[in-house]
């Protein structure tokens, strides 16, 4: 399991000042005071939404505030409460107070709405001052502040592409090319080496997850065992790309090492979506490519250049294809 995280700062919006006004009308010499409560400041909200699957917005943007309450006005008249902010999150996420470390919201469904910080209450304008000794006050509140902290937001990522490859395929170079981000993974227990993992950004605000998973192969090979948290995640994964090395001389053997070991962990594992990917076509002349060729039967074959990015795209859209299927 992948941890992605954020800080943000939450302030809500102030509440207005109360008013102080008086009642001018004809013929009433001395009006009476009519100066109207001040606008609620915005609250902010958590808003669970299933569409999105990363924190990755919440890097840039960190600091979230919503509208002040408006002054109260002449004639009684209130101000307008400031519009409340809703922060779209996805399904999933524990949200913290920050140094208090207690948990302000767990989202664990779509469309669950929770209170993060609340707006200032509006301050009363002079009317509500008058009493039958001070017919004229000159007093009123202001609004009150609204509330301020800041919080960590906590996302358990299941990757949605788990990249499988020997050493130096491509796999990192892979996912430096087509992700946008890298959050921050977490403590990683189950292997000694790290999943790196990568936020694809497609067009239309969706997004999915790949890791690439040195684990797997590389630490199989020096007798690193897998943990079942590993194992499990990998199962999780929506789609597997084989990645081969085009040069290695040896691709249709490649992968059945690939095949092989994964086999060892979990038979199942074969029945997931898969797709073969031959990395590094720029250093072969070769062209049209063609897995028969290589000694691979296999339907689904693409043919990229990490380095380069030739046909890169064309693998995001069939891996969207299967992640928003
Ligand atoms: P990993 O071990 O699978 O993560 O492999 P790396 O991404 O570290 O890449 C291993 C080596 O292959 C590096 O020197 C990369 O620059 C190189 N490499 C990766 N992709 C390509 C590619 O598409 N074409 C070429 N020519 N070299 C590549
Ligand atoms: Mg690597």
């Amino acid at each position: 399991m992948f941890v992605d995280h954020a800080e943000i700062e939450l302030v809500a919006g102030d509440g207005g000042k109360g008013a102080i006004s008086f009642r001018r009308e004809k013929f009433v010499p001395k009006g009476g005071p009519d100066g109207g409560v001040g606008g609620k400041g915005g609250d902010i909200f958590a808003r669970a939404n299933v569409n999105l699957s990363t924190l990755m917005d919440f890097r840039y943007k960190r600091k979230y505030q919503a509208e002040n309450g408006q002054p109260g006005g002449s004639g009684n008249r209130s101000g307008q409460s400031g519009t409340p902010l809703y922060i779209e999150l996805p399904v999933g996420t524990v949200i913290r107070e920050i140094g208090e470390d207690r948990v302000v919201a767990d989202l664990d469904r779509d469309g669950r709405v929770v209170l993060l910080a609340r707006g200032g209450k509006g301050g009363r304008g002079n009317e509500s001052f008058k009493s039958p000794t001070r017919r004229a006050p000159r007093q009123a509140e202001e609004g009150q502040p609204g509330e301020r902290l800041k919080v960590s937001l906590e996302l358990k990522t299941l990757a949605d592409v788990g990249l499988v490859g020997l050493p130096n395929v491509g796999k990192s170079t892979l996912l430096a090319r087509v992700s946008a981000a890298r959050p921050r993974i977490a403590d990683y227990p189950f292997t000694t080496t790290t999943p790196n993992l990568g936020i694809i950004s497609m067009p239309g605000y969706r997004s999915f997850v790949m890791a690439d998973i040195p684990g797997l192969i590389e630490g199989a090979h020096e007798g690193k065992g897998m943990g079942v948290q590993f194992l499990r995640h990998i199962q999780r994964t929506k789609v597997l790309i084989y990645l081969l090395d085009i040069s290695s001389g040896h691709p249709a053997s490649d992968l059945e090492i690939l095949r092989v070991e994964m086999k060892s962990f979990d038979d199942s594992l074969l029945d997931k979506t898969s797709m073969v990917v031959f990395n590094k076509i720029d250093l072969v002349a070769i062209r049209p490519l063609n897995g028969e060729d290589y000694g691979i039967s296999e339907t689904d074959v693409l043919f990229i250049s990490a380095v380069t990015g030739e046909n890169v795209d064309h693998l995001l859209e069939r891996l969207s294809q299967v992640v928003f299927a």
